[in-house]
């Protein structure tokens, strides 16, 4: 644990130094839990990220929609958070300091069953085990139960939220999407977007945010289309890495990795299409960077699953810094929702079937950002080594931030400007550049290893005689040289597409 706490103390310490996150924000105030700014390659990795994930929803022909941050108190009440979006809190006795029950029950009297215990229930076991306050040791009071939702004001009196969840307002687009699908179910949108939950004292830095941005997406679907999904064919081979509720149940952590199809025959899933949202989200992991041994899918046990949840699958990224952390979770909500929404709103929110009413299912994905950016800098971390002499970062080509630098050997007009131009005919590839002119080129190699770039073109006098360029890779930190006439390919080729650095020399 020592060692774990340290390693996240070092990702942190290099992402604060080398511009990728900052905070608590705001740091010249003192700094409030939970809330992080982005420095410029922080930016730009999540920029990536986003792509990333926007690329891989549009392809499996889901349609992005942008809904309002803040909602007024009614759409709440009705989405079950106004009552059930709630921590368990109690408060120091005596120095009134306040903490979530159940972490402090976990932390003082570890294995005792908290899991959908209520408030009373908690109380009673905080009396029984003997747990004190953790700064003075004193007796706590009653738990209560804590909101976790910003509230804030629409005008002078209506009472209203900042969302804790994007999905809720896509919900509430129903009848709009049907007129957008000309009635045709399943309907596929997605949301990428701020959203907010008021963590009473959150821990773990960029991994628990009281502000972050989230990627949610929803199938509006029916029954027979759930058992039956023409998409599922294309991914009925693919194998998944499973750690199954019977699995854990055995107080076993093995994973298998099991053909989809097989996994489906075998009951891990019940249905097709959630069977292709679970793939649907590993798929945009891999796509995001994530290596296959760092991955693993877990699925929640009876006790973990919310109350309305079929079934409920999480994404799991092993990192040096934390263990194994949930990134990800994918859920057949049911129609619970919209039958919510339907009874709250008294607005028609189902479809038409034989002429009877029926109210779709929802299956969703859903993710914050800002935890596979933190596991993306932990995964690609490289510590210095004989050959070099800082600490570095083997970003993934397509999602590093900065993909290629490009230096002129000396500041001199005659490098400068025909580097500068190389430059722009690779920003106009749609990779991302940065120029650099300072320093020794050994500097600026290093530089450029710390925050993850992997290759650099560096322009010299040969460039001027015979029009060729060398490129440097980080990984193997070897060179070529290469005409500039076939540069902007090659590196093309090596951001995105499946060439190798060998096969350049
Ligand atoms: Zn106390």
């Amino acid at each position: 644990m020592n060692s774990e706490r340290e390693f996240s103390d070092v990702i942190t310490g290099l992402a604060k130094k080398r511009g990728f996150f900052w905070g608590p924000s705001p740091e010249i105030y003192g700094g409030s839990a939970g809330f992080f700014d982005l420095g410029p390659l922080g930016k730009l990795l999540k920029n990536r990220l986003e792509n990333a994930i926007r690329t891989s929803f549009v392809r499996a022909n889901f349609w992005e929609v942008e809904c309002p941050t803040v909602s007024p108190a009614a759409v709440w009440k009705a989405s079950g958070h106004l009552d059930g979006f709630i921590d368990p809190v109690t408060k120091c006795t005596k120095c009134g300091q306040i903490f979530r029950a159940d972490n402090l029950i976990e932390e003082q009297a570890p294995g005792t069953q908290i899991a959908g215990k209520s408030v009373e229930e908690l109380t009673e076991i905080i009396a029984k085990q003997g747990i004190v306050c953790a700064s003075c040791k004193s007796p706590l009071g009653a738990v209560d139960s804590y909101n976790l939702m910003m509230k804030t004001r629409l005008g002078l009196d209506q009472d209203a939220y900042l969302r804790p969840e994007t999905a809720t307002s896509t919900y509430l687009l129903f009848r709009r999407f049907l007129t957008f699908f000309r009635d045709k179910l399943p309907m596929s949108v997605f949301q990428i977007g701020k959203a907010y939950r008021n963590e009473i004292s959150p821990r773990q830095g960029m991994l628990r945010l009281r502000e972050f941005t989230q990627t949610e997406s929803q199938i509006f679907i029916l029954e027979e289309a759930e058992q039956n999904w023409p998409q599922f064919e294309d991914i009925k081979d693919e194998e998944l890495p499973l750690l199954s509720y019977q699995i854990q149940e055995k107080g076993k952590t093995d994973l298998v990795r099991m053909k989809i199809s097989d996994a489906l025959k075998k009951g891990h899933f019940q249905k097709q299409a959630y069977a292709w949202c679970v793939y649907l989200a590993y798929s945009i992991f891999r796509n995001m960077g994530f290596s296959e041994d760092k991955m693993r899918l877990r699925q929640h046990l009876e006790t973990e699953k919310a109350h309305y949840a079929q079934d409920a699958w999480d994404i799991e990224i092993h990192t040096d810094s934390f263990g194994w952390v949930e990134c990800c979770g994918v859920h057949d909500r049911g129609n619970y929702d919209l039958t919510r929404h339907q009874e709250f709103s008294k607005e028609k929110l189902h479809v038409k079937v034989n002429k009877q009413p029926v109210v779709p299912n929802v299956l969703e994905i859903a993710f914050g950002i800002e935890r596979p950016l933190f596991c993306l800098i932990d995964n690609s971390f490289q510590p210095q080594s004989e050959e070099r002499d800082t600490d570095w970062l083997q970003f993934p080509p397509e999602v590093a931030p900065i993909q290629v630098a490009v230096f002129p050997l000396m500041g001199k007009p005659e490098l400068r400007e025909p580097a500068q131009e190389i430059f722009g005919a690779v920003m106009d590839a749609g990779i991302i550049a940065q120029f650099d002119v300072g320093g020794s080129i050994g500097k600026r190699y290093r530089r450029q290893d710390e925050v993850g770039t992997p290759f650099c073109v560096t322009i010299d006098y040969t460039t001027l005689e015979d029009g060729t360029v060398t490129v440097r890779d980080r990984d193997s930190m070897e060179q070529v040289r290469l005409h500039k006439e076939k540069l902007v390919e090659a590196l093309k080729g090596l951001v995105y597409g499946n060439l190798s650095f060998e096969s350049l020399k």
